[in-house]
C-alpha cells in the first residue's frame, strides 16, 4: 500500500480509545483518512449512553491515572487517582476535541462488511445502497461486545445475565447472587452485591492473584513501573512479583480463596482491594466451576448447592469480527496470526488497533500501534529501506507469551515486554517516524487537559435554575479554569 494522493484514504472502524488513537496519530501525520462509528457518540466502551458501553455505576479505571492517560494528554492533576468511568468518557471526548478529530468521526456508520479487493477495501455501511472504497482498512472495533456465557448442564428457573447487561446494585438487591468469574467485573459486582443482596457466592474455576490497587500508600501500577526500569529475566521478575505481592497483600488462600497454581505475570491480574478482606469476613461464599443447574440450585463442581435468584456470568467476550473474513486475523485455533497483533504478516492495507489485553493502559498501547502503522506507510510511501526492514519483520512474525490456558488470554500480552518492543521499533524508523507524509518534522507536544475538559463538562453540565451544576470531583476542581481558555492550551513536552 503506497498512500500518495488525498484520495487514498484509509478506514479506522470505530472511535472508542483505540479508534481515536489511531486517528489522531494519522492527522497529525497527514495519512488521509475515515473514521467511522457505528455509535452517536464517542468513547467505545466507556460510554454508558450507548449500547456499546459496557460500564457500571462502580466501574473505575483498575490502572491509575498517571499510567492509563495517553502519554501526548495526561490526566489532569485534580483528577482521581483511579477515575470513574464517566470521568474517562469526558477525558476521551476532550482528547477528540484538542487533537481535533471529533469532526473527523462519522457517526451511526456500522461497518457492516468489509472486503478485501485487489485495489483496496469494498466497506459497506450500514443504510447506504453502495459500498465505499478505501485503500487500506484499520480495524479499531474493540472486542468487549459479544458475551461468553459457559454452557451449563440443566435449567436454571431464575434469572441469568452476563455482566455486559450489568449497571447498578438495583439489579441485585434482595437477590440470591452468584456471579461466576474472578476478573476485574466479576470483583466488582461481587463486591456490589454484598451491600445489597441477600446472599453472594462467588464461582472460581480457578486462583486468582488479587492485587490491591495501593501497595505502600502508592498506587500499585506505579511501584511496578518502577521495578520495570530495572532489567532482569522474566522468569525472574515473575516470582518476585509474586513473592513481594504475598509479602504485601497476603496468600489469597488466607484469606479463604483458592491458591493461584501460576506466577502472578503469567495472567491479568485483578485489581481488587476489598474483595479478599469482604471473603475473611464471610460475606462471599467462594465456591468452584457451576456443574450444572437444577431449577432454582446451582450446583458446583464440589458437590456443593445454593438457591439462587440470579447468576451473573462475568465471564469475558467472544472475540468475533462479525464484518471481516476472520482468516485475516485468526489461525485455527483462534490466535492473532497478526505481527504485534496489529500487523498481517502479507498485506500491507490491513491493520488492527487495540486488539489485545494486557496488564497496563491499552490506550498507550493503541497510540504505540497506531504510531508504528503511521510509520510504516510513511516509510513504503518514500520508498524508504525501512519498509523493507519492516515488511520482513511482520514476515516472520513474533512467538507470542501463553499466558495461563484459558479463553480469555488470547489476546493477552505483558504491557511492559509489548511496549518496550514497540518503542524500540518505532526508535528504529528513525526520523519516519517524526515526520508527516509530506516530510514535515512533526511537533512532539504534550496538551493539557485540563481545560478541555472544562468546556466538556461545561457544555453537558445540566442546568439547575438558570446555573450549571457543580460536579462532584476532587478537593482541587474548585480551582479549575474556565472554559474559556479551552481552545489552544499547549505546553512543550
Ligand atoms: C469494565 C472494564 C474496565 C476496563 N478498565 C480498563 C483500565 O482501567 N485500563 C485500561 O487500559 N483498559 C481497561 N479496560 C480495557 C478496555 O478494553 C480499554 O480501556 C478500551 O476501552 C479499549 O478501546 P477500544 O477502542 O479498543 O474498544 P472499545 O472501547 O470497545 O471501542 C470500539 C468502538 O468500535 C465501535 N465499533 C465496533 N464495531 C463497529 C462496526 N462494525 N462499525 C463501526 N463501529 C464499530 C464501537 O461502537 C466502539 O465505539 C477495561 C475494560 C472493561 C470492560
Amino acid at each position: 500500500m503506497d498512500i500518495r494522493a488525498e484520495t487514498d484514504k484509509l478506514c479506522i472502524i470505530g472511535a472508542g480509545p483505540s479508534g481515536l488513537a489511531a486517528a489522531k496519530t494519522f492527522k497529525q501525520r497527514g495519512i488521509p483518512f475515515d473514521c467511522l462509528e457505528r455509535e452517536g457518540d464517542i468513547g467505545g466502551l466507556w460510554n454508558a449512553h450507548t449500547e456499546t458501553g459496557v460500564v457500571y455505576d462502580s466501574t473505575f479505571l483498575v490502572s491509575s491515572r498517571r499510567h492509563t492517560g495517553f502519554e501526548d494528554f495526561p490526566f489532569p492533576d485534580d483528577y482521581p487517582i483511579y477515575p470513574s468511568h464517566a470521568q474517562v468518557l469526558t477525558y476521551l471526548k476532550a482528547y477528540a476535541k484538542a487533537f481535533g478529530i471529533d469532526e473527523r468521526i462519522e457517526f451511526n456508520a456500522e461497518v457492516v462488511e468489509a472486503k478485501r479487493t485487489d485495489g483496496g477495501w469494498r466497506v459497506h455501511v450500514k443504510g447506504e445502497s453502495h459500498p465505499r472504497f478505501y485503500k487500506g482498512l484499520v480495524m479499531a472495533n474493540g472486542h468487549h461486545h459479544i458475551p461468553r456465557i459457559p454452557k451449563i448442564p440443566g435449567t436454571f428457573s431464575g434469572e441469568i445475565m452476563h455482566s455486559r447487561d450489568y449497571r447498578n446494585v438495583q439489579q441485585l438487591a434482595g437477590k440470591r447472587v452468584v456471579v461466576a468469574g474472578g476478573g476485574n467485573s466479576a470483583c466488582d459486582i461481587v463486591v456490589d452485591a454484598t451491600s445489597v443482596a441477600k446472599s453472594v457466592h462467588q464461582s472460581l474455576r480457578r486462583g486468582y492473584h488479587f492485587v490491591p490497587k495501593f501497595i505502600l500508600g502508592r498506587p500499585t501500577d506505579g511501584i511496578v513501573h518502577f521495578f520495570e526500569n530495572f532489567p532482569m529475566p522474566y522468569w525472574l521478575r515473575n516470582r518476585l512479583y509474586t513473592r513481594w505481592m504475598r509479602l504485601m497483600a497476603g496468600r489469597p488462600e488466607k484469606f479463604g480463596l483458592p491458591k493461584p497454581d501460576y506466577w502472578i505475570l503469567d495472567s491479568h491480574p485483578t485489581m481488587n482491594t476489598i474483595l479478599p478482606q469482604l471473603v475473611a469476613h464471610g460475606r462471599i461464599d467462594i465456591k468452584p466451576d457451576i456443574a450444572e443447574f437444577d431449577g432454582n440450585l446451582v450446583r458446583f463442581a464440589d458437590g456443593s448447592e445454593v438457591e439462587a435468584d440470579l447468576v451473573v456470568f462475568a465471564t469475558g467476550y467472544e472475540i468475533s469480527l462479525p464484518f471481516l473474513d476472520n482468516d485475516l486475523v485468526f489461525d485455527a485455533d483462534g490466535k492473532p496470526i497478526l505481527y504485534l497483533n496489529v500487523f498481517h504478516p502479507e498485506y500491507d492495507d490491513f491493520f488492527a488497533v487495540g486488539l489485545i489485553q494486557a496488564n497496563g493502559s491499552i490506550w498507550r498501547l493503541a497510540d504505540d500501534q497506531s504510531t508504528l502503522i503511521a510509520s510504516y506507510l510513511i516509510a513504503r510511501s518514500k520508498h524508504d529501506p525501512k519498509a523493507e526492514w519492516f515488511a520482513e519483520k511482520k514476515r516472520r512474525g513474533i512467538a507470542h507469551r501463553s499466558y495461563v490456558q484459558s479463553e480469555r488470554h488470547t489476546l493477552e500480552t505483558n504491557y511492559f515486554a509489548y511496549r518496550r518492543l514497540a518503542k524500540k521499533l518505532i526508535r528504529r524508523f528513525g526520523a519516519l517516524a517524526k515526520q508527516s507524509l509530506s516530510g514535515a518534522p512533526l511537533k512532539s507536544d504534550v496538551v493539557e487537559s485540563e481545560p478541555f475538559i472544562a468546556a466538556i463538562e461545561a457544555a453537558e453540565t445540566p442546568c439547575v435554575n438558570g446555573a450549571k451544576a457543580e460536579i462532584a470531583k476532587t478537593p482541587s476542581a474548585a480551582k479549575k479554569k474556565s472554559a474559556a481558555g479551552a481552545s489552544s492550551s499547549v505546553s512543550a513536552k
